[in-house]
């Protein structure tokens, strides 16, 4: 897969993109991130990408000219297609359903707003969609991009050493992941819960499942509210 960034500080893009387990992808070719900065498409001295807004007010807009060339020039960078995705407070908040349909694409473009915000023409004619990280504001798109890339790179086939650890995340089954623990089995915090060192893996599926159910139903009701419990989930929910 293929990630282009449009953003004024392609540094802050490169170094996100290059550690842990986002880094690792790269590195095994499943994933490419470049950055393309709209300031390399200015066309005065000062390389000037931002304008007034008109009808007033504070701060200052990103400017068309620059933007749409930077779209094109990474839209034709290769022959596939690929949809433009603004980082945005306003977009639709970004799940793991949306991480996982970003994942399936070959190609993927998003454009960074900095000041306060981009000339509204660019968003109804070269966007296609506006994601948002949360509702609040930052200072620019770089972070909740830096979040997109992270989150689709780990789901990248051969990104993760352990496949099935994405399965067991939070979110994949609609429900919150289960609690676990590692050595020691006691410490001055408190001790593994037994089951799990039972070896009965039947027993510890369930338990971790009525953990996660459990979880799920005291921190995120709106999540159990929208998945379809079998009867086991049910019953475990009874107990
Ligand atoms: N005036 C804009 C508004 O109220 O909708 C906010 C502009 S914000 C200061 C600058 C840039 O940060 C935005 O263009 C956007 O790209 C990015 N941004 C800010 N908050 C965001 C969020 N919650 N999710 C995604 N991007 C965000």
């Amino acid at each position: 897969m293929r990630i282009d960034v449009i953003t004024l500080f392609p540094e802050f893009i490169d170094s996100c993109a290059g550690i842990g387990v986002v880094g690792r992808a790269q590195e095994r070719g499943l994933l490419q991130v470049t950055t393309c900065n709209p300031r390399d498409f200015a066309t005065d001295n000062h390389r000037t990408v931002d304008g007034r807004p008109f009808g007033g007010g504070p701060g200052m807009l990103m400017t068309i000219g620059p933007l749409r060339d930077a779209i094109e020039s990474v839209k034709s960078a290769t022959a596939q297609s690929a949809r433009v995705v603004y980082l945005s407070p306003q977009g639709a908040r970004l799940t793991q359903e949306k991480v996982l349909e970003f994942a399936r694409m070959d190609r993927l473009i998003l454009l960074c707003g900095r000041y306060e915000g981009v000339d509204e023409r660019v968003l109804e004619k070269l966007v296609d969609e506006e994601v948002s990280i949360g509702d609040y504001v930052l200072s620019g798109g770089e972070l909740a991009a830096a979040v997109v890339i992270d989150a689709v790179g780990r789901l990248q086939d051969g990104a993760l050493n352990d496949a099935q650890s994405a399965e067991q995340d939070s979110f994949t089954d609609g429900l919150l992941d289960c609690p676990h623990y590692t050595r020691p089995v006691s410490d001055a915090l408190g001790d593994v819960p037994e089951i799990l060192m039972s070896g009965d893996h039947a027993m510890i599926r369930r338990w971790r499942r009525k953990q996660a159910l459990g979880r799920s139903w005291l921190r995120r009701p709106d999540l159990l509210a929208r998945v379809s419990l079998d009867d086991e989930a049910r019953a475990l929910l009874d107990e």
